[in-house]
Parts: C-alpha cells; sequence; structure tokens
C-alpha cells in the first residue's frame, strides 16, 4: 500500500520526512528521533577574493549533521545554485549513509556558491584555498574533527589545494594529509577513488541483480546484459557508472542527458566517446553518432530498464514522476527523486534503490583513504610478497604432485593483490553486505514499503544505538 502524496518540499524537509516515515517503524525516543534529525551547527563563512583587480564575495558553508561519531565527514561541493538547505540536507544524507554502511563518521557537507567554469585555475585556486582557510581557522576541516572530500564541481585537484592549504596552517600535525580525502596519488591518495562512487552504484545494482525475487519486484530478470540505461549527468559519479555498465557489464547505454540536452540511440551508445567529445566541447550538442534533444529532461521519461540519475537532487518530481517508465531507479546523485515522487512511482511499480545507500562508495573508499594516511603506510605493503611467496609454495608443491595449475591463475597467484585488489574487492563487499541488510528488513518488515525506508530505518537504528551506548541519551 502506498500512502499519502505530499507537496514538494525543501531537500532538507524531504530528507526529513523519509526520517519521520523510518523512525515510526522503530522504537526510539522523540527526544532522540529530534537530535537525530536536525543539523547539530552550520558554519557560514563569506570572503574577498581579489580577482583581475576587482573584490569579488564569495559565500558558502560547511554543516555537522552529527557528531555521534568523529571526524565528521562530507564533500564539498561547488556551484551557483548552492544554498544553505540543501547543504544540511546533504550532510543528514552523509549521517545516515556513513552508520548504514559501518563508517565510522559523523556526517558534515559543504558547499561554496561559485561556478567552476567562470574561471581559470589559478583563481579558482584562490579561491578554493580562501575556502578552505576559512574553515581551517575553525575546525571545520581537520583530520579529526571533519574530513571533506570531492562532490559536485571538485576533483581531486580541489582536495590537492584544500590539504595543501591545511599543512601550511597545522605544519605540526603529523595526519595533516587526513584532513580531506579523494586526493591525487601523489599527495597520498588512493587508487580508485575518482571512480568509487560510479563502481560503488554498480556494485549495489549487481547485488540486486543477485536476488529473483527483488528483481520481479521491477519486472526484471536475468543479467545486466543487454539491460538498457539512461544517466543523467556524465560528470564524475555518471560517467563511472555508465562507462562500467557498458565494459564490464555489457548494459547498452542508451541516453545520456547532460545540463544542455541529451544524447540518444536505442542501439547503444559509446559512452568513452561521448566523454572524449564533452571534454573537448564541454558540451553533448554536435556530437555525430546520436541523436541531440535539445530538451534533455523530457528524455528521464523515455522507457529503459534503468534510469540513473547522477546529476542533481530533485529532477524527478510530482510533476513528471507519472511519465517516467523505467522499471529500476539507480540513485547515483543525492536526492534525484523527490518524497512525492517516491509515492507516485512506487504507485506505478518502479523500483528505486536510494541514495544513501547507492552512492557510498565514495565515503567508503575515502575512509580506505583516511586509514592509509593515518597509518602512513600503504596497503599491502607488508603483506604481499609474503603472500606471494606463500601463494608460489603452494603452487610448487600442486605441480610436484600431478596437478596442472592454468597459467592465468598461477600467473594471478604470482602476482598477488594491489592496492587497487583491496579497495574494489573492500567497496565490493561493503556494497553487497549493505544491500543484503536493507533488503532483509525490507522483507521481513511490513510495515517498511521500500528499500529507501528500510535502508533509513538501519541507519537511525544504528546510530541510536551507538547513543545509547554510550549513555548520551537525550
Ligand atoms: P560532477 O560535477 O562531476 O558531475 C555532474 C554532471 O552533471 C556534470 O557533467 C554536469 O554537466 C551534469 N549536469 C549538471 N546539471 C545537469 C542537468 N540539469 N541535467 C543533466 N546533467 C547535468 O558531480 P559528481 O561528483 O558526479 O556528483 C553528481 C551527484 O552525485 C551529486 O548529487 C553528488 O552529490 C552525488 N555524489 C557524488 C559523489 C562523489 O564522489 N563525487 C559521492 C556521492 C554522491
Amino acid at each position: 500500500m502506498v500512502t499519502t502524496v505530499y507537496q514538494e518540499k525543501s531537500f532538507r524537509e524531504n530528507v526529513n520526512l523519509v526520517f519521520d516515515i523510518a523512525a515510526a517503524t522503530l522504537e526510539i525516543s522523540g527526544g532522540l528521533a529530534y537530535v537525530l534529525k536536525g543539523a547539530y551547527n552550520v558554519y557560514q563563512v563569506r570572503f574577498p577574493v581579489k580577482i583581475d583587480g576587482k573584490i569579488e564575495s564569495f559565500i558558502g558553508w560547511r554543516a555537522v549533521h552529527s557528531e555521534h561519531k568523529l571526524p565528521t565527514k562530507g564533500g564539498i561541493r561547488f556551484s551557483p545554485l548552492v544554498t544553505q538547505d540543501e547543504v544540511e540536507a546533504l550532510a543528514a544524507l552523509m549521517t545516515y549513509k556513513c552508520a548504514l554502511v559501518d563508517v565510522p563518521y559523523g556526517g558534515s557537507k559543504g558547499g561554496l556558491v561559485v561556478d567552476p567554469k567562470k574561471y581559470d585555475d589559478a583563481v579558482m585556486e584562490r579561491i578554493t584555498r580562501r575556502f578552505a582557510f576559512e574553515l581551517i581557522k575553525k575546525n571545520y576541516i581537520n583530520p579529526a574533527i571533519n574530513v571533506p572530500a570531492p562532490d559536485m564541481g571538485t576533483g581531486p585537484r580541489e582536495m590537492a589545494w584544500i590539504a595543501d592549504t591545511y599543512m601550511q596552517h597545522r605544519t605540526d600535525d603529523i595526519n595533516g594529509l587526513g584532513c580531506v580525502t579523494g586526493k591525487p596519488l601523489s599527495l597520498s591518495g588512493i587508487p580508485g577513488r575518482t571512480e568509487a562512487t560510479g563502481r560503488g552504484v554498480v556494485y549495489g545494482i549487481r547485488e540486486f541483480f543477485r536476488h529473483a525475487e527483488d528483481k520481479k519486484l521491477a519486472g526484471l530478470e536475468g543479467t545486466l546484459e543487454g539491460k538498457t540505461v539512461i544517466v543523467q549527468g556524465l560528470g564524475n559519479v555518471g560517467y563511472h557508472t555508465a562507462k562500467i555498465l557498458e565494459s564490464e557489464d555489457g548494459a547498452k547505454i542508451i541516453g545520456i542527458i547532460e545540463s544542455d540536452g541529451a544524447l540518444m540511440d536505442r542501439n547503444g551508445l559509446s559512452v568513452e566517446t561521448i566523454n572524449t567529445y564533452k571534454k573537448e566541447h564541454g558540451v553533448a550538442k554536435g556530437f555525430p553518432d546520436a541523436q541531440f534533444f535539445e530538451n534533455g529532461d523530457a528524455i528521464l521519461e523515455e522507457e529503459c530498464d534503468i534510469l540513473v540519475p547522477a546529476a542533481l537532487e530533485g529532477v524527478i518530481h510530482l510533476e513528471n514522476a507519472p511519465r517516467i517508465k523505467a522499471k529500476l531507479i539507480a540513485e547515483a546523485a543525492n536526492g534525484p527523486v523527490t518524497f512525492g515522487a517516491d509515492a507516485i512511482l512506487r504507485q506505478k511499480g518502479v523500483v528505486m534503490i536510494p541514495d544513501i545507500y547507492l552512492n557510498a562508495g565514495g565515503v567508503i573508499v575515502s575512509y580506505f583513504e583516511w586509514i592509509k594516511n593515518l597509518s602512513h603506510i600503504r596497503f599491502g605493503r607488508l603483506t604481499r610478497r609474503y603472500d606471494v611467496n606463500q601463494n608460489d609454495l603452494l603452487l610448487k608443491v600442486l605441480e610436484s604432485n600431478g596437478h596442472k595449475i592454468p597459467p592465468a591463475i598461477s600467473e594471478e597467484l604470482c602476482n598477488g593483490p594491489n592496492e587497487l585488489d583491496f579497495v574494489r574487492t573492500g567497496l565490493d563487499d561493503s556494497m553487497r553486505e549493505a544491500f543484503q541488510q536493507i533488503r532483509d528488513r525490507f522483507w521481513s518488515h511490513e510495515k517498511i514499503e521500500s528499500y529507501r525506508i528500510a535502508a533509513m530505518a538501519i541507519a537511525i537504528e544504528k546510530i541510536a544505538i551507538s547513543y545509547q551506548d554510550r549513555g548520551v541519551y537525550p
């Protein structure tokens, strides 16, 4: 049964409505629920930067949603459309996301109102370093207290500037490099971080496809091979999701929606070719090997097996939800489906894999990077050669007893795992386990009508237990 359709609310209110429904399926006190719902604190900064001889003023926020675990964690978004409400909503999602996938962090998020496309690299560096300094001054960036990561409009480059700014100001902090994750490899980043959110999205979809009962809910069967997919946003998350689905799972990417319009080809698009074109031209328009649609949003409504919104929040709403024809919505972006749209889609039988689970790959691998930074050693450095020697010994014993080992297998055993192998298998394991918890809760609890509510209920429960166990119980 599907409940009331609410009017559209703000992003933060949408998150809170999901919270209320999920909390009602649990036995937690109203006081604790109140604490878990609101932002713990929000810091607003306004600072000047001299650009081409003129002073320009910038405004930004860092919201901390919950400090039940430290450090708090969450990306920094650069966009002309960032608002405080959005930053608070995203900080709340981080709290629930980390709890759900057992990453020991509280939730935080930052945003700066800036259009990175408007400025050259040198100016962006000055703006980023100044924003970072404002946050460092008040401990809103610190490896033990608050650790940002990339989000929309930011990437390894910005993280490198932030890490460097931190270390210029806190020269005695031996763990300084852990003040931010998503850094380039040269600054103790971790292999696989850039692709992590997209790869995590794919691991989550693969895990869904392992369960026949769940696929049936969406009217799907079989494997990902040949499934039709439409992706919105060919940025970090959308590109890696689309690329991996196409190249490793044999899915057919039939639509790519970008900010200037959409490309469609029901026979399948080449993600890499479009990505190269977009990098060269800055737009999707003009790409020669697909049909172009000026009104990109309309392509969200095209028939497909899987729709992957990987750009912005609130793109599937009360108005367009009745026309969505996808069987499965894989929420790679944060908050792409509004609370009202969620109810309409469920009524239509559309299954949604929710954001707080599906895009957690970024923070999971950020966690690995932070551990690497605190331990000052790359994963496997102490054990790899030992493992290889052991495998070598085992192969020799097997061969001396007449067993023939296929060359590909013996080669893999003799190479041993590298850091990327550890990152990918660690990510895969976390995504599988969290989905299994979500589907267990969904199938076993009669009041829980969606994976979204199941995921949120599990997250709230874990946070509530951590408060109760340490005696902080309002
Ligand atoms: P990004 O800036 O790398 O990419 C966003 C892409 O969306 C860009 O290609 C942009 O041109 C496109 N876009 C913007 N407006 C659009 C519109 N109206 N229609 C279609 N496309 C549009 O950002 P990202 O890091 O890939 O983040 C995308 C989403 O994923 C966000 O909701 C973000 O919060 C979420 N997310 C990101 C990460 C991460 O590790 N980067 C982790 C978790 C969640």
